[in-house]
């Protein structure tokens, strides 16, 4: 009654979706807008060698939850 039943249905995608600026993000590599969120400190030692010494703060990590890309976001102090 009513209740399709496709069998070729994709995966749902993980994840949630974010918005920065005010803008829904979206993965720069396939277009999903569906991210899982993380966080990362850029004052580490692994980070020194890019020159990014002025990057004493933390960034917003959202992983792309079809393909894997990673979008940085610095957070606003
Ligand atoms: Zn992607």
């Amino acid at each position: 009654m009513g209740s399709e039943n496709s069998s070729n249905e994709p995966p749902i995608e993980g994840g949630a979706s974010y918005e920065v600026a005010d803008r829904i993000v979206e993965c720069s590599h396939c277009g999903s807008k569906r991210f899982e969120k993380s966080t990362a400190q850029l004052n580490t030692a692994g980070l020194t060698f890019l020159g990014l010494d002025w990057a004493n703060r933390n960034a917003t990590i959202l992983i792309c939850a079809r393909c894997g890309h990673i979008e940085w976001f610095l957070e606003e102090d």
